[in-house]
Formats: C-alpha cells, structure tokens, sequence
C-alpha cells in the first residue's frame, strides 16, 4: 500500500478529523483530503511507502568516539615509548580536530551523511554511518512525541570571549521504542501530528536526534506507524492545538 493510499483510507475512516497531506503535510479534514491531492497537488503516484532517506547524526557520533580511541592511543605510544614522535602527536591532534568539526556540524544540522530509515511489519531499521551501521527495532512497540531543539553557539559576549550556547527549537520529533532501543526521527517543519494522532507519548525536549525527514516524509512514517497499530487516529474535534 502506498502512502496516499495509507492517507485516503485514514480519511475514509476519520472524515471529521485532520489527515496530514502526504505531500505537503498540511492538516486537512479527512472528508477533503481526496479533492485536496486532485485540486492542490494534481494528482500523485504513491512514494515508496516504507522507506526514507535524510542526513542521520549517528554517523558523526561514531566518528568522534574513533578520533577519541586514536587519540587515546597516540598518547599512549608517546607515554609508553618515552619519545615524543611529532608525526603521531600532530597526526592525532588534527584527526580528533576533524572529528570534532565535524560532529559540530553535524549537531548544528549540517547534512553531511545520509542515512536510510525502514519501518514496516519487521520493526525498524536505520542505516547510518555510510551504511557501515545499522539501528534496528523490532517490533516498534511505542511511540514518543516532542520538541526537538538544536544547541547554537550565541555571539562572543564582551571581552572576555566567552562562548556560549543557545538551545534554538527546530521542529518536532518522534522517536520509535522497542524496550530501552529507540530511534530519534526528527522533522523541521512536522504540521499537525499532535491533532492527528493518538496513542504517542508526550516526551521532553531533546537535542539528540538521529535522523531527519522531510515534512512529506515524515507524514509518511506516521502512517506507516498508523497501519502498524502503534499510532491511532485521533477523533474529530478532540485535538488541544500543536503546541507543547
Ligand atoms: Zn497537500
């Protein structure tokens, strides 16, 4: 089944309610939501209904913990061999630099690695760190909704040179749990999830993501999560607004 099928049907069975496009992600009334996809969108084929790509933050994470491990071990050849090789030294500053760049980056959403996200009856399963790892849930058992914030670095204050952070929200998460393994999903601009559904748990804000979609992708995921039962349709008229 694709994704507009996924939505069609979760209009017919909740036409009063709010249905997020597939496409656009705007909150429709599910009795609209067909005239909506012919008249705004012209029509769609159904995306692929159980897979999506997005830069992921695992991968960053990995890289840093390895420059940490190199790190380690270069000090630890220059303690033990009692000479002081310029070569590793350097050679270990400068790869635990890079690996620090970048993971900043990366925290600040830079999308420098991409990442795949699976989810269908099996569980789910994201691929990340350039396909070298792999996530993998089964079956998602619950769901968790929040705020998900990145930490900014704010302008030097005075003279003192100080460097603060500033925590900026930057969408909304969902985050997939099986036990004590989850996977952070987060999207910039998320619409109406919190009118949509049922069945999520309210979670705090969060800065550790681990990979991001986009709007139509990630009303996608919702409705793949919706077919698996592990969220529900909210009843017309019961919504409490998008806000936290
Ligand atoms: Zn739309």
């Amino acid at each position: 089944m694709t994704t507009v099928e996924r939505a069609l049907r979760l209009a017919g069975e909740n036409p009063g309610g709010p249905v997020p496009c597939p496409v656009c992600a705007a909150g429709v009334k599910g009795a609209n939501l067909e005239r909506h996809l012919a008249k705004v969108h012209g029509g769609t084929a159904g995306a692929d209904e159980s897979r999506w790509g997005g830069p992921e933050r695992i991968g960053s994470r990995w890289l840093l913990g390895l420059a940490l491990v190199v790190a380690a071990a270069a000090a630890g050849f220059t303690v033990s061999s009692g000479k002081q090789d310029d070569r590793v030294v350097l050679g270990a500053i400068g790869v635990l630099a890079v690996a620090m760049i970048v993971w900043a980056a990366v925290a600040w959403g830079v999308p420098l690695f991409p990442g795949r996200l699976r989810v269908d009856g099996r569980g789910a399963v994201l691929r990340h760190s350039l396909g070298l790892g792999r996530r993998r849930l089964r079956p998602v058992d619950r769901v968790v909704l929040g705020s998900a914030w990145e930490g900014r670095p704010s302008a030097v204050s005075g003279h003192d040179a100080s460097y603060e952070s500033v925590d900026v929200r930057v969408g909304t998460y969902l985050q997939l749990c099986a036990g004590r393994r989850r996977i952070t999903v987060h999207c910039r601009n998320a619409g109406v999830v919190r009118t949509t559904w049922a069945g999520w748990e309210q979670g705090r804000k969060r800065k550790r993501l681990d990979i991001t979609l986009d709007a139509a992708e990630f009303v996608a995921l919702q409705l793949a999560l919706w077919e698996l039962g592990v969220l529900a349709a909210r009843a017309a008229g019961g919504g409490d607004g998008d806000r936290p």
